[in-house]
């Protein structure tokens, strides 16, 4: 087995607390390089974290055949331009979400990947958890009868060194909906094992929103099957508990602290026969996010979550945010989804 070895695009904050120690722990990933578009800020990342270099040059770290893979976690609107650059140098690319800002872009990133036979993997966490693993295969079993409704509770208090582009910069992809919406979406749709046709929703502007952008969201989520799901996404609410909840014909699933990038969470089923708490064998969903994109080089597997699921939060995300805007409940466009 050769190893995968990595370019860091973005000095941020999630490759810094989450994914550098994600791809070190594969047997088989190595960070070579850190690009950011300040030296400064690279030269202290590879400092700090080890890595062997750095640089301000994306073009050459592309044009190095020493680099596998890229992981990109820059701002949002940077991602397209990054993405396809990448795909054209012939890397595989994990790429933070919101995968882009429209959906002719996330299509185009989609089939530049495509075109030049790389693995695009979309880092949508949560489907990664443990909890939410378990959640599927009872909903999907059948342990609930038929699935009627989810509710999603994921209203948190946006940590201070984070609020700066999310909640001032509608340019870089601001915002509560493509910042924590596009997760319950992606959640919901791994769960249900459906697709989200129609969305509705409203939105605030409560102490952190800047410059029109929303820091909490109500929305409701009609999904192909007929589930409808709601969500509550805030970056103002500090003592909440976050959780999901799904109830079907002949049972309800209780999820508590599981919308979380922590590896935590309890879930249990009530039916007629009582309730059953279940053992989740909680591991880090970074760790298993990145062997899985590993396997989908390695092996030709779909990593976790792919291009075309990036594609299917983001249409969702913004057919809320479309909503919020118009007051009309509004389609989700269908392409790329099954
Ligand atoms: P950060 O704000 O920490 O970093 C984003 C970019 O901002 C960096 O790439 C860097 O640019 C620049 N930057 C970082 N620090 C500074 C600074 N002090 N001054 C000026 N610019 C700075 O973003 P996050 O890590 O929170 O998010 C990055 C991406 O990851 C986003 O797409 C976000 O949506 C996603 N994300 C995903 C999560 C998940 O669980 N999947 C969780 C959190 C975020 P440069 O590259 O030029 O150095």
């Amino acid at each position: 087995m050769s190893n995968i070895r990595w370019a860091l695009i973005g000095a941020s904050t999630i490759a810094d607390e989450w994914m550098v120690n994600a791809i070190r722990s594969q047997p088989d990933g190595v960070i070579e390089t850190i690009v950011s578009g300040s030296a400064e800020r690279a030269r202290e990342f590879a400092q700090k974290h080890g890595i062997p270099s750095f640089s301000t040059d994306l073009a050459a770290v592309l044009a190095d055949p020493a680099i596998d893979a890229v992981y990109i976690s820059s701002t949002n609107e940077k991602h397209l331009t990054q993405v396809l650059a990448a795909a054209n140098a012939h890397k595989h690319v994990l790429c933070e979400k919101p995968l882009a800002l429209a959906p002719d872009d996330a299509g185009q990133m989609i089939e530049a990947c495509a075109a030049q036979r790389v693995v695009l993997g979309t880092n949508h966490h949560l489907r990664c958890a443990a909890s939410h693993r378990k959640i599927r295969e009872l909903v999907t079993g059948g342990a609930l009868g038929t699935p009627l409704y989810a509710r999603v509770f994921h209203a948190v208090s946006l940590p201070p060194h984070l609020r700066g582009w999310r909640v001032e910069s509608p340019d870089a992809g601001g915002g509560v909906i493509l910042d924590i919406s596009v997760h319950d979406v992606d959640t919901l749709r791994f769960i249900l094992d459906d697709e989200p046709v129609e969305a509705s929703a409203m939105t605030s502007s409560g102490t952190l929103g800047g410059a029109g952008l929303a820091d909490g969201v109500m929305g409701i989520i009609r999904f192909r099957k007929g589930v409808l799901a709601q969500i509550h996404d805030a970056f103002t609410v500090p003592y909440a508990s976050t959780g999901l909840e799904v109830h079907g014909t002949t049972g309800s699933l209780f999820a508590r602290d599981v919308m979380t990038q922590r590896a935590v969470g309890e879930v249990s089923l009530r039916t007629a026969s009582g309730t059953e708490t279940f053992d989740i064998a909680h591991g880090d969903l970074y760790v298993t996010s990145v062997a899985e994109f590993h396997r989908a080089i390695n092996d030709g597997q779909a990593p976790a979550a792919t291009g075309a699921d990036g594609y299917r939060s983001l249409v969702t995300a913004l057919a809320l945010t479309k909503s919020a805007e118009t007051g009309e409940h509004v389609r989700v466009a269908s392409q790329f989804g099954r």
